[in-house]
């Protein structure tokens, strides 16, 4: 009992201060724990399922999240007003803001996360690449200042080499990136750089990177307890991207070898361990086409992507995550855990692919889900439900889970085939196509996959060969089945069944 840094304490009532798929699965986990939950919401979240499935529901104010969901003063008073003593933040949102962390613990909750410092050390991608450089974890080769002299940052810009990258130090989401091929372009994209950072994080550090032409981006998810235990639970391939924003991720990735995957998970507690770390993070990583693999930063949170490794190792992230906020020792050791299948996940948008995947919001007219062994569908969603404009337009997460990557494919293709969305555009098609891709089949490919393979056209020729597929089949059943098939003969055969049962 003498190690334990916090007091133990049994969690009894959990905010969830998020929204939409996230929010339910984590108000999912509480509850199988016996814990109570309660849902914040704003007012264009009135009947979201997340309020609908927690025990009380406070709502904190107008749609957009500047005015609801990011008020930490609102959410410590829902809190306080429902007698929870735990916040659970999601991903986005206030989950990776130091100062939200440190607020819930001066009110005297527990924060299901880690401490406020590592949160904010891995918040600035250049602390984070510092303190971790002390570990001797690889860097991509670049600046360890930000950098504003631009005759300085061009000298730099032209010893690292051509391609870079201009980076935001308080990145995220993809945002805040700007790739620069060679000397001529250098100054205009520095500008445009810096005041994109100014303007999406209030900070307008920026840092170069040699930029990584063909890179796979494989992160680690990693765990850490109160006691200074730290382990990873493998790696997740997240190359499929785009706008360097994942929308297929899968586990574990097909290149790597044990020896790697070891080398790298290593690498990964290091970087926790240089950030005192604990609770649930992911370290990212790049590997470039020889198999270097470099830092890139840390997700101080649950990741979109977690379900993967919960498929492929049989643990529930968020009862982990409950279990060490309240002090508890993790369960297990490194060796005690290993890979079972593999798992593949879809994200869901509500974007039109052949329109740049751009949001394309509106209300879910058809919405039925995909069913049987080995699929999990995480959504926020029913149908005739509408996809609000303020949010993130992620409509659901679609992993499915077989003994191997080929079957866990099939098994994604099958089900993208079941699921039925009507009244908006979404990115199904599109990952079917990624499904059926040779360069994603064969295990080939990096984050440039949709630069290189995709184009709007290619979902056209796919409904073609659906269409197709269809004739052919409907062709091989003429004209015996058809006979059978004829709609007189079929009425009657059903009402008689009908009526041979009641
Ligand atoms: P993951 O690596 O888990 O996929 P993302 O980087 O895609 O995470 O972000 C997860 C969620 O957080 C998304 O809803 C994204 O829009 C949001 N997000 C991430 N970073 C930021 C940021 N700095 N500012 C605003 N939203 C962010
Ligand atoms: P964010 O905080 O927005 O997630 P990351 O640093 O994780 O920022 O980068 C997001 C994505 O951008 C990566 O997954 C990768 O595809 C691409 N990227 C980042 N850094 C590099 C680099 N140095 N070279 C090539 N691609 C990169
Ligand atoms: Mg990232």
């Amino acid at each position: 009992m003498q190690d334990r840094i916090l007091p133990m304490k049994k969690i009894q009532k959990l905010l969830v201060a998020n929204r939409g798929e996230i929010a339910l699965r984590i108000m999912r986990s509480a509850r199988e724990l016996g814990i109570k939950t309660v849902a914040v919401f704003s007012e264009a979240d009135r009947q979201a399922l997340h309020v609908r499935f927690a025990d009380e529901a406070v709502c904190i104010g107008p749609p957009p999240s500047a005015q609801s969901y990011l008020v930490m003063e609102k959410i410590i008073a829902a809190a306080k007003q429902t007698g929870a003593d735990a916040i659970h933040p999601g991903y986005g949102f206030l989950s990776e803001n130091e100062d939200f962390a440190a607020l819930v613990r001066k009110e005297g909750l527990i924060f299901i996360g880690p401490s406020p410092e590592s949160i904010e050390l891995m918040g600035s991608k250049l602390a984070a690449k510092a303190a971790v450089a002390k570990f001797n974890v690889p860097l991509v080769p670049g600046t360890s200042e930000p950098i504003s002299d631009l005759p300085k940052a061009k000298k730099i810009a032209a010893e690292i080499g051509y391609p870079i990258l201009i980076k935001a130090s308080a990145g995220g989401g993809g945002k805040g990136m700007r790739i620069v091929d060679a000397e001529p372009d250098f100054e205009t994209q520095m500008e445009r750089a810096v005041s994109e950072a100014k303007s999406a994080f209030g900070d307008g550090s920026v840092f170069i990177e040699k930029y990584v032409t063909q890179p796979r981006h494989i992160e680690f998810q990693i765990f850490g307890d109160q006691h200074g235990n730290v382990v990873h639970l493998f790696e997740r391939e997240c190359s499929i991207q785009r706008r360097h924003q994942k929308v297929i991720e899968e586990a574990p990735s097909s290149i790597l070898t044990p020896e790697l995957r070891k080398k790298m998970g290593e690498a990964a507690v290091n970087v926790a361990r240089a950030a005192n770390y604990y609770n649930a993070g992911t370290v990212e990583f790049i590997v470039d086409e020889n198999l270097n693999f470099y830092f890139l930063e840390m997700n101080t949170r649950l990741q979109v992507e977690h379900p993967v490794t919960e498929e492929i190792t049989g643990l529930d992230l968020v009862k982990l995550q409950i279990k060490v906020a309240e002090g508890e020792k993790l369960p297990f050791k490194q060796e005690d855990l290993t890979i079972n299948g593999h798992a593949v996940e879809v994200r869901v948008y509500a974007e039109d692919p052949t329109n740049n995947f751009l949001p394309d919001i509106g209300t879910l007219k058809t919405y039925n889900r995909p069913q049987g062994h080995g699929i999990r569908v995480d959504d926020g969603f029913e149908q005739g439900m509408a996809v609000p404009f303020y949010y993130d337009p992620m409509i659901a997460k679609m992993i499915c889970h077989d003994s191997t990557r080929e079957r866990a494919i099939a098994k994604t293709i099958r089900a993208i085939n079941e699921y039925t969305i009507t009244g908006l555009e979404t990115t199904l098609g599109f990952c079917k196509f990624v499904m059926q891709h040779q360069a994603f089949t064969s295990g080939n490919f990096d984050t440039k996959f949709v630069e290189k393979y995709f184009t709007p056209d290619v979902l056209k020729t796919q409904d073609d060969k659906d269409e197709e597929l269809l004739s052919a089949l409907l062709a091989t059943l003429q004209p015996k089945e058809t006979a059978t098939l004829a709609p007189v003969e079929n009425t009657k055969a059903v009402s008689n069944w009908k009526k041979n049962r009641t």
